[in-house]
């Protein structure tokens, strides 16, 4: 993309429309049936708070489920609890073991309201985002072995959103079904950090740096988009 002339925010609108442009489901007959038990799993363990709270049209109210192989084929799952009260973790791993007998408590992590590590203010970490980011900060799988991972992400009784599933596709990680509404409260990016949110006709864009380097709000050259990033772990 030639961004030579381009601000900052410019740069930021062209990135939001391409992500989501590419939004689409990468559903489960791609990788194998991971996606379906995903979502049994979540619809037992969390159906019933879920659907309280979207009847009483609380948006923000999400459950995702991940689930990767680790390098001994071994099931990790990722639950990931946006306003929704998380279960005990013997209380998933009970019910998921049905589905992904090698799955230990061990191998499964809670990700409670888990907010972008980027800190900042406006923080709209989707819950999808959040098994993202788990899986690159926390079990530090690199971004290019996050698809040999055999990553997969089920959205509990709800679609995932053009702004998830555009970042998913690109990512080539299976997901199930896609919303046609973008998220009213903004969306961040979960390896960089950056947050998107349209008020009024304008797109709002706050990139925050890694690590305490820099917190960013009004920057309208692409230069300082030059940062240090931080991934040198590998995915052990
Ligand atoms: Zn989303």
């Amino acid at each position: 993309m030639a961004t030579n002339n381009l601000t900052y925010h410019e740069v930021a609108q062209i990135k939001q429309t391409r992500r989501r442009e590419a939004a689409q489901q990468v559903g489960a007959s791609l990788a194998g049936d991971n996606l379906a038990s995903l979502h049994k799993i979540g619809v037992n363990l969390f159906g019933v708070a879920i659907r309280e709270a979207q009847d009483n049209e609380n948006d923000y109210n999400t459950v995702a489920i991940g689930h990767v192989y680790n390098k001994d084929s071994q099931s990790i799952l990722l639950v990931a609890c946006k306003g929704i009260k998380a279960k005990p973790v013997g209380t998933i791993v009970a019910e998921a073991k049905e589905y992904f007998p090698t799955l230990t408590e061990g191998h499964t992590m809670i990700l409670q309201n888990e907010l972008s590590v980027s800190g900042g203010g406006s923080d709209h970490l989707h819950a999808e985002m959040a098994i993202v980011q788990a899986l690159y900060y926390k079990l530090q799988v690199s971004k290019s072995q996050i698809p040999s991972c055999g990553a997969q992400i089920a959205c509990i009784l709800k679609g995932v959103c053009p702004d998830c599933s555009g970042w998913l596709t690109r990512h080539n990680i299976p997901h199930t079904w896609r919303r046609e509404h973008v998220a009213s409260s903004g969306w961040t990016n979960p390896l960089t950090g950056a947050f998107f949110k349209y008020s009024g006709g304008d797109l709002q864009y706050n990139k925050l740096f890694w690590n305490g380097f820099q917190v960013a709000s009004k920057i309208d050259t692409m230069s300082a988009k030059k940062t240090i990033h931080p991934n040198s772990a590998k995915y052990a």
